[in-house]
């Protein structure tokens, strides 16, 4: 029965094609902080069919239970709402630690607040993991590249980061929240791995997050103009959701600390991106130019050869194909249209 429920409208599970390396049995409790948000509900779908114990722990600052109701009923599932800035007390052998607002509109919302998440809530699960032995992973970003002036970037590029500006409180507290990690790494032997992860989409993403995909996304569905902001120049890489995944599972069970970038090389100015938006929900979509947000990264785009040689890993859904599926699961939410289930 729980498997059947577990696949839900806008579960990813397939959309690799192959059987992934996650799927194989096991039986560890794990905890996922920010498991109600948009991939930790994607990797508690994974860790649940694999038949692990997922304790999920979320404040529901950008989360929703929608996400996970699915499993609800499920012996192997718990959902505690619970703010990682408190300690709390488990007894588990893997925290996968991604509480934090991902959405700049989202963690500049109260930027005090985004900084201690990211730093005594990375701590507090930090001290979990000591307590109890458990195997961390930190879920950290391609902010911490910051306005990169190495292009592609590799892991060992130490970013161009502004230490006071508006973005600060997610780059510079993930960038402590990796210091954080190493320190109890280094000096307390804690097992531990970081991911940097770079631009994710697909199905569950907050619709009003303000992100670029879900912007456009919605914005075209709703019949409303793109809004490109600055001359959409810019540049990004898109992953779709279910490689992020299987990356962040292959990173916790594989022999490597990291850091290591997930994310899709393929880079698309946000123009190039309005025009695979039209071409795949409206060719007549208008666009709008906006003024652009303050310390905007001009581009990005990971050097993954670490993950390749390291962790046997690469994306396989390049946008084109990773689009509709976010964008059926858009309209179901949108509209409410059961037809566009099928697609
Ligand atoms: P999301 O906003 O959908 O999910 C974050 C979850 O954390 C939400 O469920 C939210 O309610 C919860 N949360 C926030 N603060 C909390 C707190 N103090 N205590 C408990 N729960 C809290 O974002 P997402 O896209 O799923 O991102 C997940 C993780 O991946 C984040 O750590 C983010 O920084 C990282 N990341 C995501 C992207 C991306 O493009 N999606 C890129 C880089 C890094
Ligand atoms: N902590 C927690 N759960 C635990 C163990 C620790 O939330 O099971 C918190 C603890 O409250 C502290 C943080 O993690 O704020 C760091 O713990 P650690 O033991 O490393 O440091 P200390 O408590 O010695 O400062
Ligand atoms: N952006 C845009 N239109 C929007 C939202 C964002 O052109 O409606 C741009 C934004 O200025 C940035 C890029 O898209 O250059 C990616 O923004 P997003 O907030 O998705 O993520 P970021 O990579 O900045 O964290």
């Amino acid at each position: 029965l729980y498997e059947a429920r577990g696949v839900g409208f806008g579960s990813v599970m397939s959309a690799g094609g192959k059987v992934p390396l996650g799927l194989k049995k096991k039986n560890q409790r794990i905890v996922v902080t920010g498991g109600a948000g948009f991939v930790g509900s994607h990797l508690v779908d994974r860790l649940i069919a694999r038949g692990d114990s997922v304790i999920v722990l979320d404040n529901f600052f950008t989360g929703r239970k929608e996400n996970l109701v699915h499993h609800f009923g499920n012996p192997k599932f718990e959902l505690i709402r619970h703010d990682v800035v408190e300690p709390i007390l488990l007894e588990v052998d893997q925290i996968y630690h991604l509480a934090c607002p991902a959405s700049p509109v989202h963690y500049k919302f109260n930027p005090v607040k985004t900084i201690k998440t990211n730093v005594v809530g990375t701590l507090n699960m930090l001290g979990l993991a000591k307590r109890v032995g458990a195997r961390f992973l930190l879920t950290s970003t391609s902010e911490v590249y910051g306005d990169p002036l190495q292009h592609p970037q590799a892991e060992s590029y130490w970013g161009n980061v502004n230490p006071i500006g508006v973005r600060s409180c997610y780059d510079e507290g993930k960038r402590t929240a990796e210091t954080l990690t190493m320190d109890y790494h280094r000096g307390l032997g804690i097992e531990v791995r970081i991911a940097r992860i770079f631009n994710t989409y697909g199905p569950r993403m907050c619709i009003d997050d303000g992100r670029v995909v879900s912007n456009f996304v919605a914005q075209a569905l709703r019949k409303e103009p793109l809004t490109v902001y600055g001359d959409g120049k810019q540049t990004r890489s898109f992953q779709y959701v279910s490689d992020l995944v299987e990356g962040l599972m292959r990173l916790m069970e594989g022999n490597h600390v990291g850091p290591f970038n997930l994310g899709n090389p393929g880079e698309f100015t946000m123009l190039e991106l309005a025009q695979v938006v039209q071409d795949t929900i409206d060719p007549n979509a208008k666009i709008e130019f906006r003024p652009n947000t303050e310390d905007d990264p001009h581009k990005r785009k990971p050097d993954i050869s670490k993950a390749k040689e390291l962790l046997g890993w690469e994306p396989n859904v390049s946008l084109r194909k990773g689009l509709p599926l976010m964008v059926a699961d858009f309209r179901h939410r949108i509209f409410g249209d059961p037809r566009d289930n099928q697609g």
